[in-house]
């Protein structure tokens, strides 16, 4: 079984600005896998797909030209099923495409668009999580992986993901979804304090400060802590702040 294999760091210059003076670009890093099938290598690309699939937990946008692939369209609705947030664009020929997936995820309540404006909607892409893009010539349809050559990409890079993320809602927005262009975040990491805290704690520097000090914006989310009152601040071993004076000028908490 070939699979033409490529783990490769993919290096995305990214021009960001609307000067004439182009800033200084940002490098990110990115991990591409490469594979390919042929006639007679079947369900390579598949294979990899559901696992994918199967691993997604936080978001999954499919715009796919022809989706008739049973294992694939299973794994969606499993996702779907255990909590991912699902959005799929299909090209208007998929509705009543034989052996086709639509009615499958139609019916498990996925919402699923097609497209008949103009044109066909070819793409073959899937973002995953909001990091991972799966895209190449591969259609997730039985003859793709059984009877065509054909490639698949995986790009894990979430500045990548959030191009094709784009494209994705750009064609919703087109087709008057309503789909809302949000994604559930899939990130560990500190989520930024909710603007409705009073007081905002740096628990770095153990200095606290009104939720409209300067100092907030420039504070990382990760030390970012949410005080209700002066008197939980000043419990939880908080310094005022000498800017924003929270406990005014004099800068004595009661
Ligand atoms: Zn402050």
């Amino acid at each position: 079984m070939r699979r033409g294999l490529l783990v490769g760091v993919l290096v995305v210059l990214m021009l960001v600005g609307t000067g004439c003076v182009p800033p200084p670009p940002t490098v990110v890093a990115c991990e591409v896998e490469a594979f390919f099938t042929a006639p007679g290598r079947n369900r390579v690309i598949e294979a990899r797909i559901v696992e994918a699939l199967n691993l997604a937990h936080g978001s999954l946008l499919v715009a796919m030209y022809s989706f008739t692939d049973d294992q694939l369209g299973d794994a969606v609705v499993a996702a779907w099923t255990r909590g991912v947030k699902v959005w799929v664009i299909l090209d208007t020929g998929q509705v009543n495409a034989i052996g086709g997936e639509y009615a499958k995820l139609v019916t498990a309540g996925i919402p699923v668009a097609v497209e008949s404006v103009s044109g066909l909607m070819h793409n073959k892409f899937a973002v995953f999580d909001s990091t991972r893009v799966v895209t190449g010539s591969y259609n997730w349809s039985n003859a793709a992986d059984t009877v065509n050559f054909e490639n698949t990409v995986f790009i894990d890079c979430p500045e990548i993901a959030a191009a094709y993320s784009a494209e994705f809602w750009r064609i919703s927005d087109s087709l008057g979804t309503g789909w809302q262009a949000t994604v559930v975040t899939t990130s560990t990491s500190a989520q930024p304090a909710p603007v409705s805290c009073t007081y905002i704690g740096n628990k770095a520097s153990k200095i606290f400060h009104t939720a409209t000090c300067g100092s907030v914006k420039q504070m990382s989310d990760a030390n970012k802590v949410c005080l209700a009152s002066i008197a939980d601040a000043v419990a939880q071993g908080y310094r005022p702040c000498g800017t924003c004076k929270p406990c005014g000028a004099d800068g004595v908490c009661p």
